[in-house]
């Protein structure tokens, strides 16, 4: 009698475990089933596009350094959360290289690798770094833009420098651009930050210590341009013939006047970007004396 009674009770206690399973699987909430993306299927599936947003075209020169991959590394995980974004990244260097070849493609991203080396003599004559690299990237652009549709060119074009810090709400605010719109940029030019005074809604001014006399006395991170402004001004590049920060002035001239910048985050009181360095790395005697051809930094 009792072991038939133990029998009965173990027959019951695995069917309430059965009907607990049962219930547990079916009744959880479609949120805590749903599968969180696995880190391999990020790129792809986050660099998405929505035609209805203008294109970010971002122009970034880069050149072979210790901290390169670290920087475009970081830089390409920014940009994979951002839509409708095509990279153009243009390597100061004689030949396109694997690192950054490899990185691009890895990446998901929607990119084109160019490649032009600043000739020695001209990067001594003139402070300026990137141009021969912006002005190829635009040539190819004008190309590129050519070949679409008016509805498929709405877009803006942003100078990216490799080792800046974006944040994503930079990019939402540039695609409000009519023309040429501006921000504030952080610690830059000797400044926590540096950027346009706002009088009604408009431009007045700027807050600029460093070479305050520059046309447009901002940075090259603080303003973009609406990509269609670079057809209609074929002739609009950077220069090399200028003194060192006046690269953003030469390109601003061609379109607008100060009274024409569209003055944006939040009427230029948030700060969305910072010109931050990283450090040049140092490595001592003895780490330069190791070689690392297996491996990639
Ligand atoms: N750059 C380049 N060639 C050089 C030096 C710099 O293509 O010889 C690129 C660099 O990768 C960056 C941009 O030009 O994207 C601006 O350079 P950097 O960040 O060194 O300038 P800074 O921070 O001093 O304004
Ligand atoms: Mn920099």
């Amino acid at each position: 009698m009792t072991s038939f009674l133990s029998f009965k009770k173990q027959y019951i206690a695995l069917g309430m475990l059965v009907f607990i399973a049962l219930f547990f699987f079916n009744t959880r909430p479609a949120s805590i089933q749903c599968q969180v993306p696995q880190l391999e299927e990020l790129p792809a599936s986050v660099a998405s596009t929505n035609s209805n947003l203008p294109t970010i075209y971002g122009i970034t020169p880069t050149y072979a350094r210790l901290a390169q991959k670290a920087d475009l590394t970081r830089l390409s995980q920014t940009l994979m959360l951002v839509k409708n974004f095509h990279w153009i990244v243009i390597e100061d260097a004689e030949n396109k290289t694997p690192l950054v070849a490899n990185l691009l493609r890895d990446s998901g991203l929607k990119y084109t690798q160019l490649n032009i080396k600043t000739e020695k003599e001209k990067a001594k004559k003139a402070m300026a770094s990137g141009v021969e690299q912006r002005n190829k990237a635009l040539e190819w652009l004008r190309g590129h833009l050519r070949g679409l549709s008016e509805e498929e060119r709405i877009g803006v074009v942003y100078f990216m420098d490799d080792d800046n810090t974006y944040a994503l709400k930079v990019f939402e605010e540039m695609r409000k651009i009519n023309k040429v719109g501006v921000w504030p940029v952080g610690i830059v030019g000797g400044m926590m930050v540096e950027m346009p005074i706002i009088t009604n809604g408009k431009v007045s001014g700027f807050n600029a210590l460093w070479k305050p006399f520059r046309p447009f006395p901002i940075d090259m991170a603080g303003f973009a341009v609406a990509a269609n402004l670079f057809l209609e001004h074929p002739e609009a590049k950077f220069s090399r013939k200028v003194q060192s920060g006046f690269q953003e002035s030469v390109i601003l001239n061609y379109f607008v006047k100060k009274e024409d910048l569209e003055p944006l985050a939040d009427n230029c009181t948030k700060v969305y970007v910072w010109h931050t360095r990283t450090q040049k790395p140092s490595i001592s005697k003895a780490g330069k004396a190791m070689t690392y051809n297996h491996i990639e930094v």
